[in-house]
């Protein structure tokens, strides 16, 4: 017998129950045709559909009359299976890649469900500058031409909100929209953990490499998350090897580099230093564009001296930018403002407490050094002279932290300002970030003179 295709039945079978107007527009827009037809297994139709209220709502209703309209069509037809869960479709797909090979088209929302990407985040979304650049045009590359060995895996390291999950996921989304039938997984680090974890106590550790096997572009974001974790990093290292070798084009993020997360073997250290590719914050210029292209997208056209202002004060990422101008837009609905009818004056006065909060006054080494030598009553040579007292040397690795943790030094430059080499650096920020861990008083010291920095 030959292969049912599902899209195709589904398709005629729509057109008939549409024709016969058994339902109101309403019914059929927003129950009917949000069934998605994935597969026909035994003369079960199998669907997908998005909550659970939707399918009771066809299941208890509109059951009967669907599956005999599907009939008149296809007499083999016995039952329609619905669903809501993304597991059960994932593992239908598994029947759907053979029936791809019948031309069974996988739709697109469906594909772009099963992998975890969001719909927006896209290379046309994306605004290029120098801060960014290089990684977009490598992530352009491996969505085109992904699992080279130069390039596999991808780590991109940057800051909060600059893009990193955006970039990711539209190598995952222009991959699934150039080819549906490719497998895309995108996962946070945690989840990907806990499954792992999970696999390795129920030994279902085959299950889980195989699925991750299949993969052809596997997604994991916040890899940072992986440090102090010493006991799995064999484990974890032996499947990112065997992915490899699968074929499995891998992309990482973090929002630091290989060497600067904590106890990461040196193996993993190495395997993600294969394509280090870093994002930065934006400069200005590139403010001004994103900017300009968030307004254009929402048909907003701000007045030039608001968009400089956006831009010229909101420096700290992406995010807060595109928070800003959000807030701006909301302001404006609910005031019934156009556009033009709004001021600089008024867009500074929505935005007063954001930029206060979100605009970090700028941090030197000198403010740090003075502000630490005040808080514990030290002389401020103190801190970049060669005592190894306790009394200073706690101060001296806190100011190191600090400055590391509130401004985009280098370590080599933090370590030119306390007169200390690169690696003395890093053994007090990492010290500092144990404390951090386990110690309330170190919390209590940091948050008491990052209030006294900010205040300043
Ligand atoms: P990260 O993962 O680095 O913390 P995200 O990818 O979540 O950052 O980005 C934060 C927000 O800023 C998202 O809404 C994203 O779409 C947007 N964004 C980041 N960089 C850009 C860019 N270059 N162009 C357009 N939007 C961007
Ligand atoms: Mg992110």
């Amino acid at each position: 017998m030959n292969k049912i295709n599902a899209n195709e039945l589904w398709t005629k079978s729509l057109s008939k129950i549409e024709s016969e107007n058994k339902f109101s527009d309403f019914i059929l827009d927003t129950f009917i045709k949000k069934l998605v037809a994935v597969s026909v297994t035994n003369g079960i139709f199998n669907f997908y559909i998005e909550t659970k209220n939707n399918r009771d709502f066809i299941m208890n209703k509109h059951y009967d009359y669907i599956l005999s309209s599907i009939k008149e069509l296809e007499s083999s037809i016995t039952a329609l299976n619905i669903t809501t869960d993304i597991n059960n479709i994932a593992t239908t797909t598994d029947n759907l890649q053979q029936g791809l090979l019948n031309n069974t088209k996988l739709d697109l929302g469906l594909a772009r469900k099963n992998a975890n990407l969001k719909e927006h985040y896209l290379f046309e979304n994306f605004v290029k500058g120098d801060c960014n650049d290089f990684a977009f045009n490598i992530s352009m590359s491996i969505a085109k031409d992904p699992g080279n060995m130069e390039t596999n895996p991808l780590f991109f390291y940057g800051g909060v909100g600059l893009g990193k999950t955006h970039l990711m996921q539209a190598i995952g989304n222009y991959t699934i929209m150039t080819d549906v039938s490719k497998r895309v997984y995108y996962t946070s680090f945690e989840n990907f953990f806990t499954e792992f974890i999970d696999a390795l106590a129920s030994k279902e550790s085959k299950q889980f490499r195989d699925k991750y096997k299949s993969l052809n572009l596997l997604l994991i974001d916040d890899i940072q998350f992986i440090a102090n974790k010493e006991k799995v990093q064999h484990e974890i290292f032996t499947l990112f090897e065997d992915l490899k070798l699968a074929d499995v084009q891998i992309v990482f993020t973090s929002d630091r580099p290989p060497r600067e997360i904590e106890n990461l073997s040196d193996r993993l250290e190495s395997r993600f230093s294969t394509c280090l590719v870093d994002i930065r914050k934006p400069d200005y210029e590139t403010r001004l564009a994103i900017i300009k292209t968030k307004s254009n997208n929402k048909g907003i056209v701000l007045s030039d001296e608001i968009v400089y202002f956006l831009a010229d004060s909101i420096d700290t990422n992406v995010r807060d930018l595109e928070n800003a101008f959000n807030l701006l837009v909301y302001f404006m609905k609910i005031n019934n403002l156009k556009a033009e009818q709004m001021d600089l004056s008024s867009a500074k006065d929505v935005l007063k407490n954001h930029i206060a909060s979100d605009k970090k006054k700028a941090i030197t080494a000198e403010l740090v050094q003075e502000t630490v030598a005040e808080y514990f009553d030290i002389e401020v040579e103190s801190l970049s002279n060669k005592s190894r007292s306790a009394k200073i040397v706690y101060p001296r690795q806190l100011a190191i932290y600090l400055l590391r943790k509130n401004t985009e030094q280098t370590f080599k430059e933090i370590g030119k300002n306390f007169n200390k080499d690169h690696s003395t650096v890093i053994s007090s920020i990492k010290k500092i970030e144990a404390d951090v861990k386990n110690k309330m008083e170190v919390r209590l010291d940091i948050s008491n003179i990052e209030n006294k920095l900010k205040g300043k």
